[in-house]
Order: C-alpha cells, then structure tokens, then sequence
C-alpha cells in the first residue's frame, strides 16, 4: 500500500455531469440539454454509444410488446429512428415507421426493432449532442467524487491532462457499472450469477458484410430448467468489475473470435474480420440499490412514479411501468442513474439492461437532473408533466390498439 497527496485542479463547472456516453447517457445528456442545462459528458473512449457501437452490440431491440402495442416513446424512438437513419443494417421494420398499419403490425414475426451500423450512428449521435450544446470530452475516466454533506461536489477524472475535477450540481450515472455511485458511497448490489463470455464481431466475405454473434445470452438463474439448457462459449463467469478478470475474458474473447475466422476461412478464402469490439461486451455488472427495486413480476403494474414504460425483449405481452424510485437512492441527495445499472433484482435486470430500456432511463434520468439536485424531494408529477411534454408515455393505460 502506498499512500499519495496531491492537489486537484477545478479545471470545469456544469449544471448537469454525465458519467457515460452509452445509450444511456446520450439520451440523458440530450433531456438535460434541451431543457436548457450546462451539461457536461465524460466518456472513457473516443466514440459515443458504448456497449451498442463499441462493443458492436447493434440489434436496437423492441419499442413494442410483440403484440403490435408501441411501448417506448420520446428519446427511445428518437435515437431509434437516428440508427437507421442513413439505412438499416437489417429488419427495417417498415411496418411501423412508414405505413402505421395497425393490422400488420400484430403480425406474429414483426417486432419494432432494427439492426443498425454502430459507428454511423455513433457520430450522428455525436453531432446531436453538439447541436443541442453538451460539452463532450473524450479518453476522460471518472475515478472519484469529492462530496459537501450528502450531495456530490465535484466528480475526479482523468485524461491526457493529468488529473481534475469538474464541479458540478447533479451528476447522471451511465457508466453502465454504477461507478459513481460506488465513489459516493450510495449502496449498490454486484450480479452475483457472473457473466457468460460473448464474441460478438463484423466480418466481410463472400456472403458479405455480417455482424457474428457468438455467445448466446445467458439464462436468469430463476428461469432456468432441463429444457433451457444452452451452450456457453466458456464455463467461466464474469464479474466484469475486477481489471485482471476483464484483461482475461477479452483474451478468451479474442481467441474464440480467431478460431472462429481461422474455421470460417476454411470454405471462404476471402473472409476477414471487419471490426472486432474495443470495449468488454459484458452485459450485468453493479447496479444502484434505490429507494425501489423492480421485479420481472410486477408487468402490467401501475406505479404512481412511472417515468416511462419499456417491454420484455423475450416475450411477448409484458409491459413494465419504470418507477422514478429505482433511479436514485436518498443517501446521495444529487445522484442520479441511468441504463444498466438501475435498481432491479437480478431476473429484471436482464430486461432492463437493453438499449430501448437504458434510453428510456437516461430521459427520465437527463430531465429530472435538469429540474433538481435533490432527487428525493423532486415533484414526480412536475417531471410526468415534462417527459410528456417530450413525447413519452407515462402509464399503460395511455396506450391505445
Ligand atoms: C453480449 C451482449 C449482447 C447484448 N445484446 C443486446 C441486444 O441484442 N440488443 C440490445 O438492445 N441490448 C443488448 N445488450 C445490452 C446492451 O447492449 C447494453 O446493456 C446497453 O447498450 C447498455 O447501455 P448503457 O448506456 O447503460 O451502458 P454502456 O453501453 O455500458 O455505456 C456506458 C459508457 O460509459 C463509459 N464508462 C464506463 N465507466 C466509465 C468511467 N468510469 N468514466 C467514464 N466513462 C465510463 C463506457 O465506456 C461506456 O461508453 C447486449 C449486451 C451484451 C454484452
């Protein structure tokens, strides 16, 4: 152990930090931007999107129940239809974005969701979050807070700088592993279960361009039986918080990708990797413990604090209402979350971490942040009547067809 002292520079101020350019933290930088805020974006890489562009995850999964009933509004359709906005990797769901025909749109395969390319929309993601005013600063990890009595002060990060702190009056966390939370000591919960490994890459070959997914999802430990038994690219687990531990699963990452072209290769001389991912593609790590954790059996609940509604990605019919407590945790009053790292037991969250989920957080999580640095004491209707004002729907019985 060693012990250090130095002196941190104030080198920024803003309204409103967001720790993570994630889906999650777009949508939450855009909200508190449009309504009006000094907002501040720190993110790790030099591209905006995270597990969707640079960990190549970019199946854009549904804003619908699978039963022809749109779910996710505002930003969630917003970033939807900015994805494909240049053209569709594949499953253009034309059904819902050109004809509206309701009748079609209960046809059993067709769900409203879209496979699009990651590094168009990274920068039109970019280009966004510059017109609508937030300050972006890539290669800038966030590695502590400083706090005031229960609220955060200024959140530590680094960059080519060196070392500095950005002052701030509430702070969004969308860094995916609730990093922030940690640093301000408000409680959070590890995935105990572990990850599975994925090897998700792009290829060019001679049956063209192709995203490649290996490694299947894993199942929740709840749901699990003798007839949903699959097969695991490894029998190794993974926290995805431990340095060592993700060193060594993006190796065993790497190696099953090779493996996989060195065979692909074998009929196809001319087939090559395109883009292999340049961030772990891990998918539950450390959540917040809010003042309310959701659960997969409360589909079709009304909460009083709904900030929005999103679906089940693997079945069709359920539709959660998102109550605004499982955003934030009295303990630090400024601190707000967003994405994957929300407050939910361990079989929601796996509902809950994919992209139209994370955007729908990251709006309510953007916008409340622009109202208050005091998350507990915010008028939940006041923020109902402003996420409605842009577009998202609150309660299920606001959905019509
Ligand atoms: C193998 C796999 C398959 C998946 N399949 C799908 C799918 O088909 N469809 C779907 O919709 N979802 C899928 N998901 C889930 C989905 O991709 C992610 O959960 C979602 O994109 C998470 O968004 P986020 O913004 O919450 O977090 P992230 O995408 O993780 O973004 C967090 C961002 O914060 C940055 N960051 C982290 N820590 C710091 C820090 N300390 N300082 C500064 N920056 C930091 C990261 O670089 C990253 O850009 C999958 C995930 C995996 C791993």
């Amino acid at each position: 152990m060693i012990k250090e002292r130095f002196k941190t520079p104030i080198s920024f101020s803003c309204d409103v930090l967001v720790c993570g350019g994630g889906f999650a933290g777009i949508s939450a930088a855009l909200s508190a931007a449009r309504h009006g805020k000094k907002v501040v974006l720190i993110e790790k890489e030099y591209l905006l999107g995270g597990l969707g562009t640079a960990g190549l995850i970019t199946i854009y999964l549904p804003l619908c129940d699978g039963l022809g009933k749109q779910v996710s509004f505002g930003i969630a359709e917003e970033l939807f239809r900015l994805s494909i906005s240049l053209g569709a990797e594949a499953k253009y769901p034309e059904n819902w974005l050109d004809n509206n025909d309701i009748k079609k749109r209960t046809e059993k395969d067709k769900r409203f969701e879209v496979r699009y390319n990651p590094h168009i929309f990274s920068m039109l993601a970019e280009k966004l979050l510059l017109e609508n005013g937030v300050e972006i600063f890539y290669g800038t990890y966030a590695v502590g807070v400083t706090k005031k009595k229960d609220k955060i002060d200024t959140v530590i990060v680094e960059n080519k700088s060196g070392r500095q702190a950005i002052r701030l009056s509430s702070v969004v966390d969308a860094t995916g592993d609730c990093d922030i939370a940690l640093f301000s000591g408000a409680p959070t919960q590890v995935f105990k279960q572990g990850n599975v490994l994925a090897a998700w890459y792009y290829s060019l070959g001679q049956k063209g361009y192709n995203l490649n997914i290996l490694g299947v999802a894993d199942i929740p430990e709840n749901e699990k039986n003798d007839n949903n038994k699959v097969e695991f690219l490894s029998n190794r687990r993974f926290s995805g918080l431990d340095g060592k531990e993700i060193s060594e699963m993006v190796q065993l990452s790497h190696k099953s990708t090779l493996n996989d072209i060195i065979n692909k290769r074998l009929n196809d001389s001319i087939y090559i990797p395109t883009m292999i991912p340049s961030i772990p593609q891990i998918r539950m790590t450390r959540r917040i413990v809010g003042e309310y954790t959701l659960d997969d059996i409360e589909k079709h609940k009304y909460f009083e604090d709904s900030i929005g509604m999103v679906s089940d990605w693997k079945k069709r019919g359920p539709i959660y209402e998102v109550p605004f407590s499982t955003l934030y945790s009295k303990k630090v009053k400024n601190l707000i979350v967003a994405g994957r790292c929300t407050s939910v037991t361990d079989s929601m969250w796996d509902i809950m971490r994919v992209i139209p989920c994370c955007v729908v957080t990251g709006q309510a999580a953007g916008t409340a942040a622009a109202l208050t640095n005091n998350f507990s004491k915010l008028d939940i209707n006041h923020l109902q009547r402003v996420l409605k004002q842009d577009c998202v729907k609150i309660h299920i019985d606001e959905l019509k067809n």
